[in-house]
């Protein structure tokens, strides 16, 4: 029998993983942002258009780029963050699988510039489903920036499938206030088209918190801490006067990754029991900080899930604290008359 298994080419394994890293305008939002931060920028601007549709740009002053880099970026599995699979189990970095530039570049046209502090000139990159165009010095500041357009444009199924202008900037938004809140020694700013949405200068978790939400929101914030040995719980309850009708401004953090728990949602609202009309949703913005090791991250490629090694413990140890912390405040049970 002849044989019939063939390795499939970049460009077409990119567009496979593409389909999982970058399910829409917002996702490339979020790997850019990531990118931006562990490259040890202090200042990170966010551009877009129609929804990121036409255009998403993120320009940072981190650290840049070699030429070579600046190549080799945009190869699968190719990345600076970690050498071994061990490293997997202590990372410090947002990224770590090395497939988000490949996956964006095999979807889009990308179109990158950037500079390390030791060159006197930059290199300018430009690519196109997966095929280099152009690299070629150019002037450029300290950082990288980087224009992702057309998303979606070779495969039109995809991007006949986004929803609309209103509902893909939620998504942007969301993802842009997720790491803006988890970074606040960083400053921030977003617009679209040509409006200013976010200007965030750098400052704490609180003063962050007020500068997305509103100033309304600092008298209802109560601190939350607690040090134990499994973890560490920083960040702010919503009292729960306060709390809303929706679920909009609900945050975990693990060490500094935003992640979605329902299971730890459910030990906040068990610790605001009595305390919280029917179908009201307390706010709070909870960072957890755990052993590397106890966590995996890698369970899927969005990495906003994880698993915890010792899930029962975590949920007691943050039902109490937040509990405490309410009692702390003393913060007066809701009456509710129509009981
Ligand atoms: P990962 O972040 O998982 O390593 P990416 O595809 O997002 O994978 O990026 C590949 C590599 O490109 C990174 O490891 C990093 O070395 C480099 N890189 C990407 N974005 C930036 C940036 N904004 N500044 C500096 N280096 C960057
Ligand atoms: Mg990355």
């Amino acid at each position: 029998m002849t044989d019939i298994i063939q390795l499939l080419p970049d460009h077409v394994a990119n567009q496979i993983a593409a389909g999982e890293v970058v399910q829409r305008p917002a996702s490339v939002v979020k790997e850019l942002l990531e990118n931006a931060i562990d490259a040890g920028a202090t200042n990170i601007q966010l551009l877009i258009k129609d929804a990121g549709k036409t255009l998403i740009q993120v320009a940072d002053n981190g650290k840049g780029m070699s030429i070579t880099d600046a190549r080799l970026s945009f190869e699968r599995h190719a990345t600076s963050k970690i050498k071994l699979a061990e490293d997997l189990f202590q990372l410090q970095t947002k990224g770590f699988r090395g497939e988000a530039l490949a996956s964006i570049a095999a979807i889009a046209q990308v179109d990158l510039k950037t500079k390390p502090q030791e060159e006197e000139v930059g290199t300018h990159i430009q690519i196109k489903g997966s095929e280099v165009e152009s690299q070629e010095a150019c002037v450029t500041p300290i950082g990288t920036v980087i224009h992702v357009k057309n998303l979606f444009y070779n495969i039109p199924a995809r991007r006949n499938f986004l929803k609309s202008t209103a509902v893909e900037t939620r998504h942007i938004i969301d993802e842009f206030q997720r790491v803006a809140l988890a970074h606040s020694s960083i400053a921030f700013s977003m617009h679209h088209n040509g409006n200013e949405m976010f200007q965030l200068p750098i400052s704490n978790l609180r003063q962050r918190i007020v500068n997305i939400f509103g100033s309304k929101t600092n008298e209802k914030l109560v601190p939350v801490e607690e040090e134990t040995e499994l973890v560490n719980i920083t960040g702010f309850v919503g009292k729960p006067e306060f709390a809303k009708r929706s679920r909009g401004e609900q945050f975990f953090f693990v060490n500094n990754r935003y992640i979605k728990s329902p299971y730890l949602n459910h030990a906040v609202t068990a610790a605001f029991e009595g305390l919280l009309k029917d179908k009201s949703y307390p706010s709070y913005f909870l960072f957890l900080e755990v052993d590397p090791k106890s966590i995996d991250i890698n369970i899927h490629p969005t990495k906003t899930e994880i698993k915890f090694d010792d899930e029962h413990a975590l949920y007691a140890i943050l039902r109490s604290s937040i509990k405490h912390s309410l009692g702390q405040f003393s913060v007066a049970p809701v009456l509710d008359f129509n009981r």
